[in-house]
């Protein structure tokens, strides 16, 4: 049996691990059972973002005539582009399988690993089939896939999860999807802006119930616009045969203020169903017990702040931990990993500005606490939503949305939600300001803001009157005139300090 001083399972994060872990001259292993790169780079982040950016372009030409454009799509070449993305990704998977192959640090086994006990893989599949490999230290990052709910008929049809729809060469005629969060919503954005119709069913009461409260209405009352939204309700059923597929769904009993009445069932036609539901972490095909690592009730693995998991030597990141399924954050939890391993002393993870961001249109960032979060949680806490609208670029932009930033009393940002262009960009700021500034309203009223960028509604949101979550308003600048008795009026007419609270 082969033994290492650190055993790397999965490909993704886990990664930058291992090569951490080859710098400190450490023997490494790395078990991949699938494409080298993980699920952001062959089936997740790289591969959704560059269709969705010729969806972006698509959509520009679209709202050409509203900027006086006379301007029209001639033909998409759409199998080429899924075509070419999809070799995009296989051609970076290729170069890190090439690297790993030819590392004189890292030995890389293309083989399906299964806990036989604490430290032990055994291997299943490619050159070392049946070998059972060991080590001092093993790093869990193998990930999750796409969950599939026990719906009637399911094992009947054929479905797409989000891995053969960011393959698929022809867009639907009308695609059904079941799940209202961010997978189902940017391709719902993909394939509705190349022609799909689209339906979509989704358990909660708004489309993207992580989001914000505000955010979510807001982002479910466009899509509503777009296509058919049926939120509040539960897939039970599929049926189909050759080009169609049926999807039965009854109102979900948890839905909260849900707009359906409980007898009130709908049938949904399309002639492709994507499930895109959530995510299960692949701990059970790891055979996770048999190292004795324990996982919480939906099979994530339980780690303590620094990412030990409850067996001694063994690590876990990333998605399969469940604290946050973004690649950023698997990132994070890889560098903090390296520095536990390496370091002089333990440093618990810090999640506390973890932002996340959805590529559809509108576009949809937000850090920190949500309202409804502080709400559950009995806090004071202020907000205020300032929109594009008011500031000059955002005008130009027509762009319609707006940023909503809570803070505590003492004016302590909690959260900072956005919904409309270049959202993902604008959120920056505020995580810089919580990461690595004093964490106040203070620096981002304070920072010089380029006028006139889209960013001024960034700044904006935070400067003037917040209202308090009981109703009454508050004045957040400090005292401070920021005019300084200049007329800076650099406003085109628009108006400050209007205050757009819903
Ligand atoms: C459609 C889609 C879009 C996404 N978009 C974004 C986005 O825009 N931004 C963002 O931040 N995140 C996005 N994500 C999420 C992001 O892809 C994940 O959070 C990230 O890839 C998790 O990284 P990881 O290293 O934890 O796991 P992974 O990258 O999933 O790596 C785990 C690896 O382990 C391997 N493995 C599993 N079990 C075994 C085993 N028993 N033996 C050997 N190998 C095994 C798997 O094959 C896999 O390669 C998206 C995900 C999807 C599905």
């Amino acid at each position: 049996m082969e033994e290492y001083d650190f055993l790397v399972i999965g490909s993704g994060s886990g990664l930058d691990v291992a090569n951490a872990a080859a710098n400190q001259g450490w023997s490494v292993a790395v078990v991949e059972r699938g494409r080298l790169g993980g699920t952001c780079l062959n089936r997740g982040c790289i591969p959704s973002k560059e269709l969705l950016y010729h969806a972006h372009v698509m959509e520009t030409i679209e709202r050409a005539d509203e900027f006086g454009i006379d301007a029209a799509v001639n033909d998409v070449a759409f199998a080429d582009i899924v075509r070419e993305v999809n070799e995009d990704v296989h051609g970076s998977s290729d170069s890190i399988r090439r690297g790993l192959r030819s590392s004189e640090t890292i030995d890389l086994y293309e083989a399906e690993g299964r806990f036989v006990d604490d430290r032990t893989l055994e291997l299943t599949g490619g050159a070392a089939d049946g070998e059972r490999i060991r080590a001092d230290t093993v790093l869990v990052a193998a990930g999750t896939r796409p969950a599939i709910p026990p719906i009637d008929g399911i094992d009947t049809v054929d479905y797409l999860t989000s891995t053969e729809a960011l393959q698929l060469e022809t867009p639907p005629d009308h695609l059904v999807i079941v799940g209202g969060g961010y997978i189902a919503a940017e391709l719902a954005q993909f394939f509705g802006t190349f022609g799909s119709d689209v339906s979509i069913v989704g358990r909660r009461p708004n489309l993207l119930p992580d989001a914000d409260e505000e955010v979510a209405a807001a982002f479910t009352e466009r899509y509503t616009d777009r296509f058919d939204v049926y939120t509040g309700y539960e897939a039970t059923a599929v049926s189909g045969d050759e080009g169609s597929i049926t999807v039965e769904a009854r109102p979900f009993a948890d839905a909260g203020d849900s707009v359906a009445s409980p007898d009130d069932p709908i049938s949904v036609t399309g002639d492709e169903l994507l499930v895109a539901a959530g995510r299960v972490p692949n701990t059970d095909t790891l055979n996770v017990e048999a190292a004795g690592i324990e996982t919480d009730q939906a099979g994530f693995v339980r780690t303590d702040e620094y990412l030990r998991t409850t067996t001694d030597g063994v690590w876990a990141l990333g998605d399969i931990v469940g604290e946050y399924l973004l690649k950023h954050n698997a990132n994070h939890e890889a560098q903090a990993v390296a520095r536990n391993l390496f370091g002089d002393e333990l440093e618990p993870v810090d999640y506390s500005a973890m932002p996340f961001a959805v590529f559809a249109s509108p576009e949809v960032a937000g850090v920190g606490l949500t309202e409804q979060e502080l709400r559950a949680a009995d806090r004071e806490y202020a907000k205020r939503t300032y929109r594009y609208e008011e500031t000059a670029r955002g005008s130009a932009m027509k762009a319609d949305g707006f940023v909503k930033p809570i803070i505590d009393l003492e004016g302590q940002i909690l959260g900072c939600h956005i919904i409309g262009p270049e959202a993902s960009d604008l959120i920056q700021e505020v995580v810089v300001a919580m990461t690595a500034g004093s964490g106040t309203v203070r620096d981002i009223q304070e920072s010089v803001h380029i006028h006139p960028a889209l960013s001024e509604v960034v700044q904006r949101a935070f400067s003037g009157q917040f209202t308090l979550g009981d109703g009454v308003t508050r004045d957040h600048d400090h005292g401070h005139d920021h005019n300084h008795g200049h007329s800076h009026d650099h406003d085109h007419g628009h108006d400050h300090n209007h205050d757009h609270d819903q």
